[in-house]
């Protein structure tokens, strides 16, 4: 029977908690009664995840399993997901049950209420880092700033979409996704339900510091244009006040007498804006790194194998 509801998770090396993931996802959705399917996304993991996964989806015919060829990040498995999702409801869950299964079941209700979006607001995180919870929120704050629609605050990827928004969301074919932010920009009927966030079950964050800050990178980049206008901004601020300086010494060489020469200025101008101009070349960079990755045109994700489709699925997929 054709899945009416197709739950996306995402997994990189959780070989601790995939098996419990599987069971409390299945007991849920059984008790729901409706046709669903898994769709487990193995972003390139090093351990035994894969293997587990295989297990379980050669014992029931409701997962599928789209593997990776190697790491892509988080975001890019959603989006395989979504590519080989067939429900007509669509949700995202993180692997590590922090996102409470239950919670899917009133997310299906907004749904069947007529909503297209169903985001998960986090309430509470339980068990996170002073840091990550200090950064999460700093970043959900600048982002609202910066970008010009509303990013809803303190939301993460677990929502469902409906296949409405998930056709859309695979047209769009950008190389940086952010996801989350992507759905917003979508528009459809949203609405959220409230949550805590758990505890990771075991394991730990696969999202360490190089990831965060590439993830929000990417997210303030690909939905802002801010930080260029910034850019000249500051650029402009700094070349008047240089000239404005650069009177002050003219006037001080020209009319009083007896001025040192200033060694101690020169080096401490000559580093601040050295400094000022490779930031803003950086920034640039990024942007332009961008430009770089759009053009190459190079498909998101390779998959070695995918099981448990249909059989048109795969064949398509060959
Ligand atoms: N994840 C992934 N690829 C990565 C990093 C993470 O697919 O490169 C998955 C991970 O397995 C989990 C989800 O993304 O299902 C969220 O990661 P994690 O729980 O480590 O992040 P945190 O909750 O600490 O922000
Ligand atoms: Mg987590």
């Amino acid at each position: 029977m054709k899945a009416r509801y197709s739950i996306i998770v995402p997994m990189y090396n959780e070989e601790e908690v995939i098996r419990h993931t599987y069971a409390k996802l299945k007991e849920v959705m059984d008790g729901y009664g409706e046709p669903y399917e898994l769709v487990f996304v193995n972003d390139g993991s090093k351990d035994q995840t894969v293997d587990i996964v295989e297990a379980i989806c050669q014992q029931d015919s409701h997962v599928r399993l789209v593997n990776f060829s190697r790491n892509f990040g988080h975001q890019i498995a959603i989006t395989a997901g979504m590519d080989y999702a067939q429900g007509e409801a669509i949700i995202i869950i993180d692997a590590d049950l922090q996102d409470p299964p239950e919670v899917m079941l009133e997310m299906i209700e907004k749904w069947k209420e007529g909503y297209e979006v169903v985001y998960g607001k986090r309430l509470k995180r339980k068990g996170e880092t002073p840091f990550k919870k200090i950064s999460a929120m700093l970043f959900y704050r600048t982002m609202r700033s910066l970008t010009n629609f509303d990013i809803p605050m303190d939301t993460g990827d677990f929502r469902l979409i409906d296949r409405k928004v998930c056709d859309v969301l695979r047209g769009l074919k950008e190389k940086n996704r952010f996801v989350r932010g992507l759905v917003s920009w979508v528009g459809f009927r949203q609405t959220m339900v409230e949550y805590v966030r758990e505890e990771r079950f075991a394991g730990e964050t696969k999202y360490p510091l190089k990831k965060m800050i590439r993830f929000a990178v990417d997210g303030i980049t690909s939905f802002s244009y801010k930080p260029l206008k910034i850019a000249t901004y500051i650029g402009f601020t700094l070349s008047a006040s240089s000239f404005v300086y650069l009177l002050v010494v003219l006037c001080q060489r020209l009319f009083a007498s007896g001025v040192v020469p200033g060694w101690t200025t020169i080096v401490a101008i000559n580093l601040l804006f050295n400094g000022i101009i490779l930031m803003l070349l950086g920034l640039i960079g990024e942007y332009i790194g961008r430009i770089y990755d759009e053009s190459k045109n190079r498909p998101l994700y390779i998959v070695r194998e995918a099981r448990g489709f249909s059989e048109e699925k795969e064949q398509e997929e060959k």
